[in-house]
């Protein structure tokens, strides 16, 4: 009887130059110290032409039905992308679809990285991950750490878009969310990005405050919808706190690379995320809140935990697949802003 072999993790270090592929926001100061492009695989998947049709074709491979559309829509954009030969995956801090996502990219001869943030919350164990995969792409915490002291103007630029974003309406929801979701991996390179989002700050100063209208928040994790934005400009309302975008452009300021990754809600559990909510809702003056939550995610559960927590409307809406709001969504959304707006 002929026997599979299924390889051991192949961990082989990436080479300087290489495009390196991960699943969700990682230390990416670590994949800049060893040279290499940091891709955001959810970026790419998304932001393909063919996004929807990628997620088909992973169940036309065989992927269940039921199974988180993001895991299948990164797995298909793997194959467009042979030359991201390593995959950094985080293994804990993220969700067990992406567990099995490694083993079947390891099974196919991708060299895997697996990072792991610790649950609950604990530093040694963090600093341990971060130098395990220093480690395994060729660098050292030294090197990590210059890079982190590199990147502190860049994270400031951020955290002044969400300023001119939440304070003085200069920055628009969907700008803010432009920028702030592609903080995870800076589109591959810190300097064109600080560029032009250094140009893109310059231009939005020049323009006139705005005030009044609905503020709302979006929380939970990047919603799948093609057309979200375009929506509720429509509607009109103002989007002034993106939960987990912002997040991913590490807003805190910190003594060191760990505590960053340390204060960073998305990863751990949800009290923290509730306490960065809870503030946001204060200091932003928030009316209400749009929770979105991804079908087939174990995330929905934690609905319950968000309304039991935050005295504000909270209106929760679900998405599967890169596709236009449904007609239902959109008049869920509608009726939310009515009552909001009266
Ligand atoms: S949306 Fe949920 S199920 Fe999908 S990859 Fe993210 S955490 Fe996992």
């Amino acid at each position: 009887m002929r026997k599979e072999t299924i390889p051991l993790i192949l961990r082989t270090i990436p080479s300087p130059g290489s495009r390196v592929g991960f699943t969700t926001t990682i230390p990416v100061e670590v994949l800049l110290a060893a040279g290499c492009t940091p891709v955001d695989l959810n970026n790419i998947f998304i932001t393909a032409a063919d996004a929807l049709a990628r997620v088909s074709s992973a169940e036309e491979e065989g992927w269940p039905r039921t199974v988180c559309a993001w895991i299948k829509g990164i797995y298909t954009t793997l194959r467009h992308h042979p030359e991201i030969h390593t995959v950094v995956v985080v293994t804990q801090g993220d969700c067990s679809n992406t567990h099995a996502l490694m083993e079947l990219l390891q099974a196919e001869g991708r060299n895997i990285l697996p990072f792991q943030f610790p649950y609950p919350r604990h530093q040694g164990q963090l600093q341990q991950q971060i130098e395990a995969l220093a480690t395994a792409c060729g660098t050292t915490l030294a090197a990590v750490s210059e890079v982190w002291q590199g990147l502190q103007p860049l994270r400031g630029q951020l955290a002044e878009l969400d300023r001119l974003t939440w304070e003085t309406g200069q920055v628009s929801g969907r700008e803010n969310f432009r920028f702030l979701i592609a903080s995870s991996d800076f589109n591959g390179s810190p300097v064109s990005f600080a560029a032009e989002l250094g140009d893109f700050l310059a231009a939005a100063r020049s323009r006139s405050r705005q005030a009044g209208g609905v503020r709302l928040g979006l929380v939970g994790i990047p919603p799948i919808f093609t057309d979200l934005f375009d929506y509720l400009e429509e509607l009109p309302v103002q989007v002034v706190f993106q939960e987990i975008p912002r997040q991913f452009s590490m807003p805190y300021r910190c003594q060191d690379l760990t505590e960053q990754y340390l204060r960073y809600t998305y990863p751990y559990d949800i009290f923290a995320r509730l306490a960065d909510i809870r503030e946001a809702v204060n200091q932003r003056r928030l009316d209400g809140l749009i929770h979105y939550t991804q079908s087939f995610c174990f995330r929905q559960i934690q609905d319950r935990l968000l309304r039991q927590s935050l005295n504000l409307p909270i209106l929760t809406i679900e998405g599967d697949r890169p596709s236009p709001l449904d007609h239902r969504t959109r008049l869920r959304l509608e009726a939310f802003v009515d009552v909001l707006r009266r």
